[in-house]
């Protein structure tokens, strides 16, 4: 992959219809190169849909990845929960590799009070599990747990790099909006510079070639993050992050979260494109 994609988080509002098709051909028009099929309030694609989204991905030429759902907790409770969590992440694992999207993202759960080490060996063991059943189906599709903004919630930078070191077939999706609502800070370019430096020296340069970036504005407060904003609309300084991502020849996918989707994705990629010195 050349440099940095960019695309939206779900179909932009400004497609003809709100499916996955449309959206592909609207992504194509608006000059961006990629897009993350949502199936966060479950999997509503059949395989012959998928076939058509395959299709129309390869020829418009857009780089597809998808969003599992968001009733996944690997450190749930009780084991059906654990079980349907797996089952959900591989049904989207399944539909992701049948539209030819190269990763699928998910959010691994919530301590629920848990020590964090525990949470750590319970969340490794069960999606251990989930990646050697993907593996025996040979399914390509790259599997990312998701850095998520709230304290409450499991998926701190040193988490999913640890997960990432241990376990074979995982990769990152780094949210920068999600980190910063989490701790407060890492808005700035030597902090967001750090970050891609940590990457670099835990999971080596492959991992910096091969980024799933989510970025939006966001709002936050002592319990993380609140909402998604537009990045205008917000504190984010999203210009030193791209500085920093260009300094790092970062490559790979970076979705735009922001409510107004295909115009921060636009804004995004026209600044990493003309307004950054090269
Ligand atoms: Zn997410």
């Amino acid at each position: 992959m050349a440099e940095l994609l960019f695309g939206t988080g779900g179909v932009p509002h400004s497609a003809k219809s709100p499916s996955t098709t449309s959206g592909i051909e609207r992504i194509a028009e608006l000059g961006l190169g990629c897009m993350e099929i949502e199936f966060v309030r479950g999997v509503k694609m059949n395989e012959a849909g998928a076939a058509l989204v395959a299709e129309t991905a390869t020829r418009r030429g857009i780089k597809l990845s998808a969003h599992a759902p968001y009733y996944i907790n690997f450190n749930a409770r009780e084991p059906e929960k654990v079980k349907a969590s797996q089952e959900r992440l591989l049904q989207t694992a399944r539909i992701a590799s049948l539209c030819e999207a190269e990763s699928v993202v998910f959010h691994t759960g919530y301590y629920l009070g848990d020590p964090p080490e525990k949470v750590y060996d319970t969340v490794k063991k069960y999606l251990a599990e989930t990646l050697n059943q993907l593996n025996r189906e040979n399914n390509q599709v790259r599997v990312r747990p998701e850095i998520l903004g709230k304290p409450s919630e499991f998926g701190t930078l040193d988490e999913v790099f640890s997960l990432c070191t241990e376990l074979e077939g995982l990769s990152l999706c780094i949210d920068f909006a999600h980190w910063h609502a989490r701790t407060g800070k890492f808005n700035s370019h030597p902090e967001f510079a750090s970050i891609l430096s940590q990457i670099e020296q835990r999971l080596g340069r492959a991992a910096l070639d091969d980024m799933h970036i989510h970025v939006s504005g966001i709002s936050y407060g002592a319990k993380g993050e609140i909402k998604h904003l537009n990045l205008k609309e917000s504190d984010l300084r999203y210009v030193e992050l791209l500085q920093a991502l260009r300094d790092y020849q970062a490559k790979g996918i970076v979705i735009c979260e922001s409510p107004n989707l295909e115009e921060d994705a636009l804004l995004l990629q026209a600044t990493y494109n003309n307004n950054l010195p090269k």
